[in-house]
């Protein structure tokens, strides 16, 4: 149960994180990856890179930035013409910018919303016409416990298009359920990652640390804790769910408020 045998998965924002434990976890778990990576930040895709060659399975990489088309499309026509084939998405770029409400210009609103909410839809519209040509898919996208089950001040652009993930799942699902295309997101808690530890824009180390010594399971998450949900709801043993948003956060939602 749960492997990814010679399945084709494509994963955005895969040089650090989150995205890059699901594209190692996935590899491991037999799949060949599609990554898009970003070169405008500063990460480490060759190590990436790396470390799937090593366990065997077969790598591309693609400058994408989600913000455009043309580059969503390039991420997946790679998959269709090196791999004829995409079992999985993961629609995981995001950027978290902290601004107070009444200064956040349209400009930062848009960007913002462009990322996070737009390029999911891009990335998700892109792969959907091979998916349903085959018949099989497996849709999935980061949402987040902020926006969509919780607040997180400061960051009203943000929120606003994670709760948006929650919906856009909801309806793709009900619209390629007849395809045998599934479409979920997972909403992270607090993980560890370069998103979380940036102490101007997120908690920094000392907020993410204190997550760790208190919620309910001690300890702070990993980014391999989100790669597991999506191994789970990525491979064929879940096919009768879809439509969810599913939370992983170390039981943090539980006992807030
Ligand atoms: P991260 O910053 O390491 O990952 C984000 C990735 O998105 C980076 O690799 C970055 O290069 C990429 N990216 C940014 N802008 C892009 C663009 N325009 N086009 C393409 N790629 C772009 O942090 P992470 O925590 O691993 O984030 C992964 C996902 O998890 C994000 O959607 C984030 O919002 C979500 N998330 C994280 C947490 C957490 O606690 N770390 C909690 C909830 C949700």
């Amino acid at each position: 149960m749960f492997r990814l045998d010679n399945r084709v998965a494509v994963i955005t924002g895969a040089a650090s994180g989150i995205g890059a434990a699901t594209a190692q976890l996935f590899a491991e778990m037999g799949a060949d990856l599609v990554l898009g990576t970003h070169s405008a930040d500063d990460h480490d895709i060759e190590s990436v890179r790396a470390s799937i060659v090593r366990l065997g399975r077969r790598v591309t990489v693609v400058d994408v930035d989600v913000r455009k088309e043309e580059d969503v499309n390039r991420l997946v026509d790679a998959a269709a013409d090196e791999y004829g084939r995409i079992d999985v998405v993961i629609a995981n770029a995001a950027i978290a910018r902290r601004k107070e409400s009444s200064i956040l210009s349209d400009i930062e609103w848009n960007d913002t919303l462009d990322v996070n909410l737009a390029g999911v839809w891009r990335t998700f519209r892109a792969a959907i016409p091979l998916m349903r040509e085959a018949g099989y898919g497996r849709l999935l996208a980061t949402a987040s416990t902020a926006g969509a089950f919780e607040a997180w001040q400061e960051h009203a652009h943000y929120s606003a298009a994670k709760a948006g993930i929650t919906g856009l799942v909801r309806s793709l699902a009900a619209e390629l359920g007849p395809d045998g295309i599934t479409v979920n997101a997972i909403a992270p808690g607090i993980i560890e990652t370069p998103q979380t530890l940036d102490a101007v824009n997120s908690l920094g180390a000392e907020g993410v640390g204190e997550t760790g010594r208190t919620q309910p399971i001690r300890r702070v998450g990993v980014p391999l804790d989100i790669a597991k949900g999506f191994l789970f709801l990525g491979s064929e043993d879940t096919s009768f769910i879809t439509g969810q948003t599913m939370i992983i956060d170390g039981g943090r939602m539980l006992v807030r408020g």
